[in-house]
C-alpha cells in the first residue's frame, strides 16, 4: 500500500514537472514556438483560433449560411433579458483545449492570455463602455472546491485594459446549482433560476456580464434578469468562448 503511494506520489510529481516544462515563459503555449513579449501565443495559433462566423444578433448562436442581423429562433420566441452577446471565438479546437487548462488546470497565466484576447475583441466594436463589467458569480461552494474563478480571472485584463471596475458585489450566487455542463439542454433553464440576488436599485444603467464560455446562455440570461431587476437598462454578455448547445 505504502510502495503504491509512493509510486503514486512520483507519478504525480512527475507529471507536473512535465507540465511546467512543456510551458516555458515566452512560448507559444500551443505550438512552443517563440511568442510576442507579454502574450504566450504565436502570430500563426493565435490567427488559427476559430473566430465565430454569422450569427443571432442577440444570443450570438451561429447562424451558418444567413445574412448578418439575424434573430435566432429562440430569441424571437422568448426573448432573453440582455442585449447582446459578444463571443471573441468559437469553443471548438484550440480554444476549447485552452479554456480546460485555464480551468481545470488553474493556468491563471491562461486566463491574462485569455482576457486578453476577449479584450481586444470587445474593443473593436465598443460604441459605449458599460459603466461596470460583473463575472458571473461562482458559488462559494464551488470556488473552495475549484480554488479557481474564472469568469474573475477572465475580466481582469477586461477590466485593465478598458478601464472599466469590476463589480462583485451587485450580484451573488445565491442557490448552489448543478454544473450546467453536466445537463440536457431542457434542464439547464430550470436549473439556474432564482441563482442570483441583486439589491434593487443597487446596478448601474449599462453593465456588461463576462463568462468564459457561453453554450445554452441560460445563466447569463438569468444573471441578466437578476441584473434588470436591480435597475439595468442595458446589459451585454463578454464571453470568450461561444458554444453550439446539443440537445
Ligand atoms: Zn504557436
Ligand atoms: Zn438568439
Amino acid at each position: 500500500m505504502d510502495r503504491l503511494s509512493t509510486n503514486l506520489r512520483l507519478l504525480v510529481y512527475n507529471w507536473l514537472k512535465n507540465a511546467r516544462l512543456r510551458w516555458a515563459p515566452g512560448a507559444c503555449v500551443l505550438c512552443r514556438a517563440a511568442a510576442p513579449p507579454g502574450r504566450d501565443l504565436c502570430a500563426g495559433c493565435l490567427e488559427d483560433l476559430p473566430r465565430p462566423g454569422a450569427g443571432c444578433e442577440r444570443c450570438a448562436l451561429p447562424l451558418p449560411g444567413t445574412p448578418a442581423a439575424h434573430l435566432c429562433g429562440r430569441c424571437i420566441r422568448r426573448p432573453p433579458a440582455f442585449d447582446r452577446v459578444v463571443a471573441a471565438f468559437e469553443y471548438a479546437g484550440p480554444v476549447a483545449w485552452l479554456v480546460q487548462q485555464m480551468k481545470f488546470r488553474r493556468r491563471l497565466a491562461l486566463a491574462t492570455l485569455l482576457g486578453g484576447l476577449l479584450a481586444e475583441r470587445v474593443a473593436a466594436d465598443l460604441a459605449a463602455a458599460p459603466e461596470c463589467l460583473v463575472p458571473v458569480p461562482m458559488h462559494a461552494a464551488r470556488l473552495r472546491a475549484r480554488g479557481f474563478d474564472q469568469a474573475l480571472e477572465l475580466a481582469r485584463p477586461v477590466a485593465r485594459r478598458l478601464r472599466i471596475p469590476i463589480d462583485r458585489r451587485l450580484c451573488r450566487r445565491v442557490r448552489h446549482t448543478r454544473p450546467q455542463s453536466s445537463l440536457p439542454l431542457a434542464e439547464r433553464g430550470p436549473n439556474v433560476r432564482g441563482a442570483f440576488a441583486a439589491a434593487a436599485g443597487a446596478a448601474p444603467q449599462h453593465v456588461a456580464i463576462v463568462d468564459d464560455v457561453v453554450t445554452s446562455a441560460g445563466t447569463v440570461d438569468e444573471l441578466a434578469r437578476a441584473l434588470r431587476g436591480a435597475g439595468a437598462r442595458r446589459i451585454e454578455v463578454w464571453t470568450l468562448a461561444r458554444a453550439v448547445p446539443h440537445h
